[in-house]
């Protein structure tokens, strides 16, 4: 007898019927001998409405009530899942996030989980029950506050229970029918991978693709636990992400990922000195700003310009911080290019392949597209481009790393 954790995203559970079939797939996995946990999301859009209805009674709502808000959106599907697993005769029990022992640290909206104390779901099992847990959500122990994992995060609640529990397996059920070279959507030939590696996952998931929570993926990754990343509309297998991943002959690149909105700063004639990057970027921290790529051009002894790109909705924060420290900063001009978009290419083929990033940029100047940055990391090369040139960028590398020419997944 196994144990093994299944995760309904919101599309899964959209509707009462979606809920039942959700019923099926669960009770499937009890017949052949499995303690079941369950971890669901809100249902369908639910969470998006919450926040909308929010906004339009404050611009600015408290962090603790839209947490409290929030959290009310994967509460309905607990319990009526747990009620459609009833209607079938199975034992069943729903539990919030707190209830199941999920602690936060203290932080709303974004708070990490620090501990499970998995006492209560253990002994549910042990009764035979099928525990559906409320996803996203968790308790900060020194207030009793309820807090949120962040958009997407009950991908996270499952994957921690999954390593709290010793599960065997951990079945993400989302609306794709797995993990694509990159967005299906926008690339036709995009092709379901039959396996990726967490660090490229990683990558991936950091990067924009949104098929998994980036915590997901590390909890993964740090309790070494397979997931399975599938759809619950049919039999199809997913995608593994795991430890080791052969990478299919010749392939260097494993997926592509991009994103839009994004603009690049320019702080121009900084004083050349020691700890000049160091007092700026402290600065555009501690006043929470997310800061991606950078880029140092030093213009000659005395000055050096500094770029870097930051989601276009923070530009004017980051022209106010900037305006207000440039005093103490000491520079001349701050300049800006919006309208940008960052496209990666990720594969721990790289590692001992030269070259992938030159053949990257020789596709995209053939195709005349100019770049704007770049960033690397052992598996992934990152970069700016103008957003109109975006989708182009996407399909020529698609092309020219061979993506869509591989041995198909295997159906079983
Ligand atoms: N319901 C939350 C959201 O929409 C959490 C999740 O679905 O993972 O972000
Ligand atoms: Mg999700």
């Amino acid at each position: 007898m196994g144990r093994i954790v299944q995760k309904f995203g919101g599309t899964s559970v959209g509707s009462v019927e979606r809920i039942q079939n959700v019923a099926k797939r669960i009770i499937h996995e009890v017949d052949a001998g499995n303690e079941v946990v369950v971890v669901v999301s809100a249902m369908g859009k639910t969470t998006d409405e919450l926040v909308k209805l929010a906004t339009e009674i404050s611009g600015n709502p408290s962090k603790r009530e839209m947490d409290m808000l929030l959290t009310t959106g994967e509460q309905i599907t607990i319990a009526l899942l747990t009620m459609a697993l009833h209607q079938e005769g199975y034992k069943a029990q729903s539990l919030t996030g707190w209830q199941a022992g999920i602690q936060t640290e203290d932080a709303f909206s974004n708070a990490r989980i620090l501990d499970i104390d998995s006492k209560r779901i253990s002994s549910l099992l042990e009764e035979g029950h099928i525990v559906v847990v409320a996803g996203f959500q968790g308790l900060i122990p020194e207030t009793k506050d309820i807090a949120t994992l962040g958009r997407g995060g009950s991908d996270t609640t499952a994957v921690a229970l999954a390593a709290a529990l010793k599960a065997e397996r951990c079945d993400i059920y989302t609306d794709v029918t797995g993990v694509y070279t990159t967005d299906p959507r926008v690339v036709n030939s995009a092709r379901k991978l039959p396996s990726i590696s967490y660090d490229e996952m990683l990558e991936m998931a950091n990067l924009g693709a949104g098929v998994l929570h980036p915590r997901a993926v590390e909890f993964a990754k740090n309790y070494n636990i397979t997931l399975e990343v599938r759809s619950s509309m049919s039999e199809e297998r997913g995608t593994l992400v795991e430890e080791e991943v052969s990478m299919e002959q010749n392939l260097m690149v494993r997926g592509l990922a991009f994103e839009g909105n994004i603009t690049k700063i320019t702080v121009s004639s900084v004083p050349n000195e020691m700890h000049a990057l160091a007092e700026l970027f402290t600065i555009l921290a501690s006043n929470g700003i997310n800061v991606d790529i950078i880029i140092q051009n030093v213009l000659n002894e005395e000055k050096t310009n500094i770029s870097f790109s930051i989601e276009s909705n923070s530009l004017s924060a980051t022209q106010e911080v900037l305006a207000a420290h440039q005093g103490k900063l000491g520079f001349e001009s701050i300049s800006y290019e919006q309208g940008l978009a960052k496209v990666s290419i990720v594969g721990s083929g790289m590692i001992s392949n030269p070259g992938v990033a030159a053949k990257m940029f020789k596709a995209l100047s053939d195709e005349e597209i100019m770049i704007k940055m770049v960033s690397t990391s052992e598996i992934k090369v990152s970069t700016v481009v103008k957003q109109e040139d975006m989708i182009k960028s996407i399909e020529t590398l698609h092309d020219v790393f061979e993506l869509d020419a591989r041995v198909p997944v295997q159906n079983t």
